[in-house]
């Protein structure tokens, strides 16, 4: 019997779907640079063109407005304000008018300009939104030629898409064929095709090179985007046990969603505030679906690295009130920029040799008043809207919160004296994600409302592990001992000042992590919105006093391995379904 074949790839949108292959290749337009007589009536072609794509865009948006509500379809928005975009627009018309161009060619080549500048940058958000731009050149593209090449009308329902990349717009019609799934050879986590995927519960696994190259026609196909895997040609155990855990998966995600509106409070009535972790205001939509009450932390370094220019106070005030808005009743923490480390894009940063130590988040805004300000005060402003609280990143010292705090008492009195409305009690908190803050944290902890945290960067800066060095990855651990004595230290530290503490690093949607934060007394937790169904559904059954015991022993533990054995001991006893969902080693 021949024998099945396991890829590897990035876990984009949880699940199991099982299907025959599907290889989408689109049919890009084949396009031959040619000369033309009239520019004239060339440009008004790609006008006509640009209006044609506008109006689909605008259909495919009504479309998931229909099916998933009117957030979820503002990607399309942003997409339509693309092919508003003045520059493209006039420099596609001066190719056509100085060079002859025809409009296809012209197009094409101004949109590749757009989409190499992107490639080339360092930032792996920028780098997944080349997909979409190349899904508006083609669509606008396929007007200027007035054909159709899309073969999505034609797909079964129930394949598994194969294909080497894929647009969200693709992903969206995709979803009303009902398909299983879908593979991509490139993407990643953070791509919109996959927080699209996540929305509408299609099961994906992008970033496996070369799938492409498989023997796919006539191929039964799992994919596995929980764990990232997918099985081509599965022997017969293989697909029954997938089988089995594809009805074992349902009946928990139903499960999870009778679980939306009741509050996570553990079995002896401790309440639990449990928030969600934004990048871009469109995932606001999956933080109420996914039943998180406000957001813990509004990653706001994301607004400058989608735009070419830095966002100034006005188009900043807008985006931070429209939050506000639609979170209300509930909080949304707005995070200052965390800016430089992996995050750098222009804006003033040269290369330094160690980046994660260098000029960055409060050290880069205290030194750039002009910027910290314009934000600080369109927080403020937006705060007479909602409920918003400001956190600081990458605090060190006393000092970076003291100079803040004078910062936002003069931009108080500017605001008092030209009559604009704030919120006079927006609390003010600090991130603990240093060795440093963590240790002072008693000191730092009288100056602030409350305490957030970051366990991603705590533990890279404790264990002196980059965080995106893959070589050294095996030892970048959150359940070090190093690390959860500085974790401890900083909620009893906040908690003798009487504020609160929550964290919101990629720990806090461990289910290991869950019944250990509880027991060492965090007030909240924000993770990615995915996650917090399943946090919650933990929290309503776990008990603080097992929690604060297993939590004393954890804190014994003399290693990461040894502290996460006990918590998955722990966890498996009461939750022995979660060695299904989620892989514990
Ligand atoms: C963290 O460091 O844990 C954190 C939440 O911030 P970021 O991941 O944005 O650095
Ligand atoms: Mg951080």
């Amino acid at each position: 019997m021949a024998n099945e074949t396991r890829l590897y790839g990035i876990p984009a949108s949880p699940g199991f779907g099982i299907g025959q292959a599907f290889i989408y290749r689109k049919n890009l337009p084949v396009i031959k640079r040619q000369v033309v007589d009239n520019a004239n009536k060339e440009i008004a072609r790609f006008h006509n063109a640009l209006n044609n794509a506008r109006l689909e865009i605008a259909e495919l948006r009504d479309m998931i407005a229909g099916r998933l509500g009117r957030d979820e379809a503002e990607l399309w928005t942003a997409q339509l304000m693309m092919l508003e975009d003045v520059t493209v627009i006039e420099a596609t018309a001066d190719r056509i008018r100085e060079k002859k161009q025809d409009a296809a060619s012209a197009f094409q080549e101004t949109i590749s300009q757009v989409a190499e500048t992107i490639e080339s940058s360092s930032n792996q958000y920028l780098k997944e939104r080349v997909a979409d731009i190349r899904d508006i050149s083609w669509r606008v593209i396929k007007h200027i030629q007035s054909v159709d090449p899309s073969v999505l009308h034609k797909l079964p329902r129930n394949s598994v898409v194969v294909s080497h990349d894929l647009s969200a717009a693709d992903t969206a019609l995709m979803s009303a064929r009902n398909i299983s799934g879908f593979i991509t050879e490139v993407g990643g986590k953070t791509s919109h095709t996959a927080i699209v995927a996540r929305s509408l519960e299609i099961p994906a696994v992008v970033g496996i090179k070369g799938v492409l190259q498989q023997p796919l026609p006539g191929t039964t196909i799992i994919v596995d985007g929980t764990r990232g895997v997918v099985i081509l040609d599965p022997l017969p155990q293989t697909l029954e046990s997938y089988q089995q855990e594809l009805k074992e998966y349902q009946k928990h995600i139903s499960d999870l969603k009778g679980l939306r509106k009741s509050k996570p409070v553990t079995l002896d009535g401790r309440r639990i505030e449990l928030s969600a972790n934004i990048e871009l205001p469109e995932e606001i939509p999956s933080v109420k679906s996914h039943g998180a009450k406000g957001i813990g932390l509004f990653r706001t370094e994301y607004l400058f690295l989608t735009s070419s220019q830095l966002p100034g106070e006005e188009e900043q005030f807008n985006i931070y009130k429209k939050v506000a808005e639609k979170i209300a009743p509930d909080p949304v923490i707005i995070r200052t920029f965390d800016l430089g480390g992996d995050k750098i894009n222009g804006h003033g940063f040269s290369p330094e040799a160690n980046p994660f130590l260098g000029w960055r988040a409060i050290r880069f805004c205290l030194d750039r008043p002009e910027i910290f300000r314009a934000q600080l005060r369109a927080i403020l402003r937006a705060s007479a809207f909602g409920p918003v609280k400001i956190m600081l990143p990458m605090i060190c010292c006393l000092e970076e919160i003291t100079q803040t705090k004078a910062l936002l008492d003069s931009i108080r009195r500017e605001l008092d004296e030209k009559q604009i409305a704030y919120d006079r009690n927006c609390q003010l908190g600090v991130m603990i994600e240093t060795p440093a803050a963590a240790l002072t944290s008693d000191i730092l902890a009288r100056e602030v409302d409350f305490f957030s945290i970051g366990s991603n960067d705590l533990t890279q800066y404790t264990l002196a592990v980059d965080r995106v060095n893959e070589k050294v990855a095996k030892l970048y651990d959150p359940f070090n001992p190093a690390v959860l004595k500085l974790i401890k230290q900083t909620i009893d530290s906040g908690h003798r000042s009487g504020i609160w503490v929550g964290l919101c690093g990629e720990m806090c949607a461990d289910p290991l992590a869950v019944p250990l934060l509880l027991g060492l007394g965090l007030d909240e937790f924000s993770m990615n919105a995915v996650s917090v169904p399943e946090v919650k559904r933990m929290i309503l059954k776990l008990r603080m006093e097992d929690c604060r015991n297993i939590a004393a022993e954890a804190m014994e533990a003399k290693s990461a391995l040894e502290a996460r054995t006990i918590l998955s001991k722990f966890v498996l006893n009461i939750f022995p379904d979660l060695a299904l969902i989620c892989a514990l080693e």
